[in-house]
């Protein structure tokens, strides 16, 4: 029993359907809601696409496999979303010029496609870790593909059994004529002798372990070389290890790289970035970090006493970045520096600081220079500063203290203020 039966549901066909019943279901209903045939009715292109998806599915073993065994979901975790645009699926089937195009007055003639030269490409998306590509690895992956049915060699029964339709002359469709007033209608239907297949098996003769399919379903296993340094995007492609169908050339096997976030570092091309947490005391007067790097070593940075590590202050430190893809010299790692100060420094009372204290630091930091003092003529009262409150805190930062990082969006704000 699928796990869904949506798709089987729109083609209004059952779960164990064949494929000849999919197909002639489709023909019927692509023929129904074809968008040219219903101008006035615009829910009939939406219905002509469900139903062109829901062939494109079902038609396919590999996928239809996929779809009863997980559904919707399972497709698209097999990469096998997405597909054939409605209008593509529909003019493959019915011929270049579409079905209505030679419906009327005549001139359509033997118009079954001549199908792909070659199976269509299996895509997959390979997610690696940065930690992967820093290293190089061989990944091996499992795919479902769709192989020339070895019991019958692709013929769909024993030699001999599998005959071209007569009534149709193997080609799956007819063209049928019928009088309408002054014109002679041609058109073409579907071969009821052999549901459009194009050939006859008689059933006793049809193959046991592919059912007359003419192929299996088969687990492949591909080792994929992630080579060190590779970028997203890059396509490893495996020339004819995918779907074979008979008479045309096996598909191939696309794999794409996808990087997944790193926890501790972004790339940039070959280079690596690292945000450093630091606190006042290593800032000014040196110390240690330590950085875990992707290939099981640890970095030991030294921060020179006296150097002062500025907020915001960035440090390379040269040939610790990526492998670069086939040359292997190495990129650059960036590190920007976050001081984090302390919230208040205590003196030995657990009071404020002491004099001593302030004349220690006044030693060894460069002289008080904040600011203008006004003209000795002016008048001046005194001040200490207060903590705002939360809220106050909140309105200060979003509004006049607001800096180039524009991370809030306008109306953001508003939602806040209201929500208090
Ligand atoms: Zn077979
Ligand atoms: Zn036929």
């Amino acid at each position: 029993m699928p796990k869904e039966t949506k798709f089987y549901d729109i083609l209004g066909v059952s779960a164990d359907c064949t494929d000849a019943q999919l197909k002639s279901a489709y023909k019927k209903g692509a023929l129904k809601y074809h968008p040219d045939k219903n101008a006035h009715n615009p829910e009939a292109a939406d219905t002509f696409k469900e139903l062109s998806h829901a062939y494109e599915v079902l038609s396919d073993p590999q996928k239809r496999q996929l779809y009863d065994q997980y559904g919707e979901e399972g497709l698209e975790q097999g990469g096998m979303g997405g597909g054939m645009a409605a209008e593509d699926l529909f003019a493959q089937f019915f011929g270049g010029g579409g079905a209505f195009g030679g419906m009327f007055g005549g001139g359509m003639g033997g118009m079954r496609e001549t199908g792909p030269r070659k199976a269509r490409t299996i895509s997959h998306v390979h997610k690696v870790s940065l930690e992967d590509i820093y290293r190089g690895k061989t990944s091996k992956l499992a795919l479902q593909k769709s192989v020339i049915c070895p019991k019958c060699e692709g013929r769909g029964g024993k030699e001999g059994a599998v005959k071209k339709c007569t009534g149709c002359d193997g080609r799956g469709m007819k063209t049928m004529m019928r009088q309408m007033g002054p014109m002679i209608q041609r058109f073409q239907t579907v071969c009821p002798d052999c549901q459009g297949e194009g050939e006859i098996i008689r059933d006793r003769d049809r193959c046991k372990q592919c059912q007359g399919k003419k192929t299996i379903i088969e687990r492949k296993v591909l080792h994929v070389n992630v080579d060190r340094g590779v970028k997203s995007g890059q396509k490893i492609t495996f020339y004819g290890d995918g779907d074979q169908m008979p008479g045309v050339e096996p598909g191939d096997v696309v794999f794409e790289i996808e990087q997944k976030p790193h926890p501790r570092f972004q790339r940039k091309d070959d280079d690596l970035f690292y945000h450093a947490e630091i606190d006042l005391l290593t800032a000014l007067a040196g110390g240690t970090i330590h950085i875990e790097h992707l290939d099981d070593r640890w970095l030991v940075v030294e921060i020179i006493p006296g150097e002062v590590i500025a907020p915001g202050a960035i440090k390379v430190i040269r040939g610790q970045g990526m492998p670069s893809y086939r040359h292997h010299d190495f990129g650059n790692l960036y590190i920007q520096f976050d001081v984090k100060f302390p919230e208040r420094i205590a003196g030995p009372d657990g009071m404020g600081m002491t004099e001593d204290q302030i004349k220690a630091l006044e030693q060894v930091l460069p002289t008080r220079n904040n600011d203008q003092p006004p003209p000795p003529d002016a008048m001046t009262e005194d001040f200490v500063l207060e903590d705002p409150t939360a809220g106050e805190a909140g309105r200060s930062t979003g509004q006049a203290f607001e800096d180039d990082d524009d991370d809030v969006p306008p109306g953001a704000e508003r939602v806040q203020c209201a929500s208090q």
